[in-house]
């Protein structure tokens, strides 16, 4: 049986989410627990577990997850202020759901780890 994570779940409409954008690959939507007032993550729709399991064969749909990032950055007027793009993975980063997203963050200073 094929994985069906909460996000591929989410990505397939079959479970609820706030979208905030959607093409044929990718999907942006808010964070069930924002950490700042613009707090969206974008997904690719097919599962991709984490970082680690990225292939040659994502590298396109790796950049249409960025260029999904810059244009709702854009659509909530992100850059003259600045945002974040966050990536997580394993324990120390504490990593929680194994389908890969960007954090897009924004809206306030949001300190300068990293
Ligand atoms: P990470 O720690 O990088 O794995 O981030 C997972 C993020 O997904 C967390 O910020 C959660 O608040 C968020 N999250 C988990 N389940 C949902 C959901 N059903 N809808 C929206 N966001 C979610
Ligand atoms: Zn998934």
């Amino acid at each position: 049986m094929a994985t069906e994570c909460i996000f591929c779940r989410i990505a397939k409409g079959k479970s609820p989410a706030e979208i905030e954008y959607e093409d044929p690959e990718v999907i942006g939507f808010w964070d069930i627990h924002p950490k700042a007032p613009v707090h969206i993550l974008i997904i690719p729709k097919v599962h991709i577990e984490s970082v680690e399991e990225i292939q040659e064969s994502d590298f396109k749909i790796l950049g249409k997850m960025f260029l999904a990032a810059r244009s709702i950055a854009h659509k909530k007027q992100l850059t003259d202020d600045g945002f974040r793009l966050v990536i997580n993975y394993g324990k120390n980063s504490g990593m929680a759901v194994e389908h890969l997203h960007l954090h897009l963050l924004g809206g306030k200073p949001l300190g300068n780890m990293a």
